[in-house]
């Protein structure tokens, strides 16, 4: 398949595009490389450096003519997202409504969009949550996500765009920017392994999330090329982890001795979300494969490697 990457210098779109070249695709990449780098991008696929709200992406449909866009390009920081609303509308949502309508115009098929379980639900009514439950977003940029998923369905319904909607748990790996406000286990295990100081854990560090490992994200992607057509799924273990055994972990594996600070609690998050992918599991096929503990294992095994002054600050996400 011919697949365009949007995002793919990121943290999880450069693992897809390189797994797309595994298993033979014909791949290129949009991104503008904000909060993406270079070194992300693999071999083998062709990189256009272009912002996705650009008049030129109609050039890059034009060339490549993909038959599915895999779109993971975004601003993807929900604190930032507070202080800048209107810019996480104009990437989030103008653009990526630009990127629609060059798959209308130029015959796209299927659009996979990486939409957030941790930012569209709000506080969860249950857990682990399920596609059905209420969607309450509580900052702009799950609000954002949210919109697209609606622009999704009408672009099917009017233009015959296939999607799949995969909406991610807190996902975590080799390559997440450790140096952003977020993306807790790549802050942590740089901070582990590298830093001067211990790490410091906003508020009691009870609050819980849903980890999963980025190859089962991709993996996820990889199925919604030819499944779960016109749905909207849960990319998630239903499992919830605490902030605080997440530190506990990567110390006991790193051997580090120090406990971790305490801060202040981050205000407009979400106290505890996991996420029921059970739905994942029936039309995708799709269930996590990597357990935490041997993820947690391959990310520090990456930082170990990783030069810590090699990237720059940037956002990520944790949502
Ligand atoms: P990332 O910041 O590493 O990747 C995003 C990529 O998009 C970057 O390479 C960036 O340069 C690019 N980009 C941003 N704005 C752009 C624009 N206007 N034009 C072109 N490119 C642009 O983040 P990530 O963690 O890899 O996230 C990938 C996707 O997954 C995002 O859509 C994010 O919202 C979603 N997501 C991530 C998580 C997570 O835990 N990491 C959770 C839920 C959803």
């Amino acid at each position: 398949m011919n697949v365009l990457v949007t995002g793919g210098a990121g943290f999880i779109g450069g693992h897809i595009a390189e797994a797309l070249l595994d298993a033979g695709h014909q791949v290129s990449i949009v991104d503008d490389l904000s909060s993406g780098f270079r070194e992300n991008i693999p071999a083998g696929a062709r990189f256009y450096q272009i912002d996705i709200r650009a008049a030129s992406l109609a050039e890059v449909f034009k060339n490549e003519l993909p038959e599915v866009v895999c779109h993971q390009a975004a601003k993807a920081n929900v604190r930032e997202s507070l202080e800048v609303p209107v810019l996480y509308a104009d990437v989030n949502i103008l653009g990526s409504l630009n990127l629609l309508e060059c798959c209308r115009k130029f015959g796209t098929r299927k659009v996979l969009f990486a939409s957030t379980g941790g930012a569209v639900y709000g506080e969860p009514e249950f857990l682990p949550v399920t596609e059905d439950h209420p969607v309450h977003p509580l900052d702009p940029y799950g609000a954002s996500k949210h919109a697209l998923e609606h622009y999704l369905y009408l672009y099917r319904a009017n233009f015959g765009l296939e999607y799949t909607i995969l909406r991610y748990p807190n996902v975590y790996g080799p390559r997440q920017n450790p140096f952003g406000e977020a993306g807790v286990v790549a802050i942590f295990a740089n901070q582990i392994l590298h830093g001067d100081a211990p790490p410091t854990i906003n508020g009691t560090g009870e609050q819980e999330r849903d980890f999963v490992f980025v190859s089962d994200v991709v993996q996820a992607n990889l199925l919604a090329l030819n499944r779960g057509d016109g749905g909207i799924f849960n990319i998630g273990s239903g499992v919830g982890t605490s902030v605080n055994r997440i530190f506990q972990l990567l110390a006991q594996f790193a051997g580090y001795p120090y406990s971790p600070r305490y801060g202040e609690p981050k205000q407009g998050e979400v106290s505890k979300i996991s996420l029921d992918g059970r739905r994942a599991l029936e039309q995708l096929g799709w269930s996590p494969r990597v357990s935490l503990e041997d993820g947690l294992q391959l990310t520090l095994d990456y930082f170990r490697k990783a030069n810590r002054q090699s990237r720059p600050l940037s956002v990520n996400c944790t949502n």
